[in-house]
């Protein structure tokens, strides 16, 4: 599990070119830091602290998925639903205080007007399969007689989508006809940075983005406790309890790649 070294690696090309994305808020440490890390590295952590920072971090994402409802009503961008704890802290342990990463799962499905269909390839060597996330317009003709004012993808001009509708998924998320984890996670990035100033724990607490090529990461902090939160995302097997998601696999992960995770 080795998603934590994705936004630790200050050399990576992809790292710093989403890094330029989120503007210069990038959380640098103090070498002086060293004394203290080296001391909190010995202190065995409660599980009290974990679970207080999971209830953190769950009332967070609570309000946040309250704002991505609202931003994205209109839009077709992926439908985002309440994010699931995932990852060794809402397990209820980690190695140590240090590397504590709230890691959360937001499902997505697919907007109106779009359908999404996972193709999965065995990798041979485990049993957890790649997926690519196929997407594809639907008709919505059908709908608009019922009172749906979206002009269908596939039966109205370009002339009229372009003029009168936002872009399809395909043309903001996607490359080919496949969304793109790595634009996914700026487009990740910039929601938490625009949502962010709106919400209560914006009063007291600062929050920071951290580079991270696959998934959206952030620091927040009130001067006494930070906070370290990763947003993954992923698409739901069929009616499984299976997620392929933006989580990467070791070695290199291909932006359109999406590893069966949870
Ligand atoms: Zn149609």
């Amino acid at each position: 599990n080795e998603e934590g070294g994705v936004g630790n690696e200050p050399g990576n090309e992809a790292a710093n070119a989403a890094n330029n994305d989120v503007g210069n808020e990038v959380d640098s440490r103090d070498p002086d830091d060293d004394v203290g890390r080296r001391v909190m590295e010995r202190i065995q952590w409660p599980v009290q602290d974990l679970k207080k920072g999971c209830k953190w971090t769950s009332a967070l994402m609570k309000n946040f998925a309250t704002y991505f409802q609202r931003v994205l009503a209109d839009s077709f961008y992926p439908v985002l639903h309440p994010a699931i704890g995932v990852g060794s802290a809402f397990e209820g342990w980690s190695p140590r205080e240090q590397d504590v990463v709230y890691q959360v799962l937001i499902p997505m499905t697919p907007p109106r007007g779009h359908s999404f269909h996972l193709e999965l390839e065995t990798t041979g060597q485990t049993h957890m399969r790649n997926a690519s996330i196929r997407v594809q317009q639907e008709c919505t003709c059908m709908k608009k007689q019922q009172g749906n004012k979206m002009l269908c993808f596939l039966h109205h001009s370009k002339e009229e989508l372009k003029t009168y509708q936002d872009p399809s998924l395909l043309h903001t998320l996607c490359k080919d006809s496949y969304p793109d984890v790595e634009k996914t996670a700026r487009w990740f990035c910039q929601l938490v940075r625009a949502i962010w100033p709106a919400l209560p724990q914006a009063h007291n607490w600062h929050l920071v983005l951290l580079p991270s090529r696959r998934s959206c990461q952030f620091k927040v902090s009130n001067g006494v406790e930070s906070y370290r939160i990763e947003l993954l995302f992923g698409v739901r097997e069929g009616t499984s309890d299976v997620f392929v998601s933006s989580q990467p696999r070791h070695g290199h992960t291909s932006s359109t790649t999406w590893p069966e995770s949870f």
